[in-house]
């Protein structure tokens, strides 16, 4: 935590390549654990689980499948005041264990939505895990049941985090740096 990047859009490295490796790896290992025989259905919510999620199922070893749904919640770093379902999962998760995988848990509502949604469906189980939580921005009372790191309430891009579709190709969490968004220099270093 807490390194430099040379990177000056960047001020701060929150979470490393490192960080999320190790991390990475404890999320499969709880899948494999918790869901042994259960053919679990991990599901990626597009776009920003990205790469958290392809890191994961890598290292999953028991059998599962996956599918995507895409909820768009925000333009640049502005919440939308419609946001939609974009797209819907292929399949029916009626008894399926069904495990939702995002980027980020900020104000809680993609998560509780989706919760909303998919319950109606009766899946066996259905659980949640982020890759980080911003929990002072809580709008909704939601509470991931597997989060990997606690960051604090700043505009964070980089693995899958983007700020106008930027950024998700870092290979780490980082703090984008208020000169980005102000000056809107969108593909410049
Ligand atoms: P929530 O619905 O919990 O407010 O936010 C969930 C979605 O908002 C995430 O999937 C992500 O796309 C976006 N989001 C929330 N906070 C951040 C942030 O700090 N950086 C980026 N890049 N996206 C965020
Ligand atoms: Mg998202």
């Amino acid at each position: 935590m807490n390194k430099q990047t040379k990177d000056k859009r960047i001020t701060k490295i929150l979470i490393s390549a490192k960080d999320l490796e190790l991390a990475t790896t404890k999320v499969a290992q709880w899948i494999d654990k918790n869901y042994k025989g259960k053919n679990p259905l991990l599901v990626s919510i597009l776009k920003g689980s990205i790469p958290f999620f392809a890191k994961v199922i890598s290292k999953v070893t028991i059998d599962m499948e996956i599918d995507f749904v895409a909820y768009k919640s925000y333009t640049g770093k502005n919440k939308m005041e419609h946001p939609k379902m974009e797209i819907d999962l292929k399949q029916s998760i009626k008894g399926r264990h069904v495990v939702v995988f995002d980027d980020i848990c900020d104000s809680g509502l993609t998560f509780a939505f989706i919760k909303k949604v998919f319950t109606k469906r009766h899946p066996t189980s259905l659980k949640f895990v982020s890759m980080c939580d911003k929990k002072a921005a809580r709008q909704v009372p939601f509470k991931s049941d597997y989060n990997c790191f606690d960051i604090p309430n700043e505009w964070v891009v980089g693995f899958g985090l983007d700020y106008n579709e930027c950024f998700r190709n870092l290979p780490y969490v980082g703090i984008l740096s208020p000169s980005v968004y102000q000056k809107q220099t969108k593909h410049k270093k």
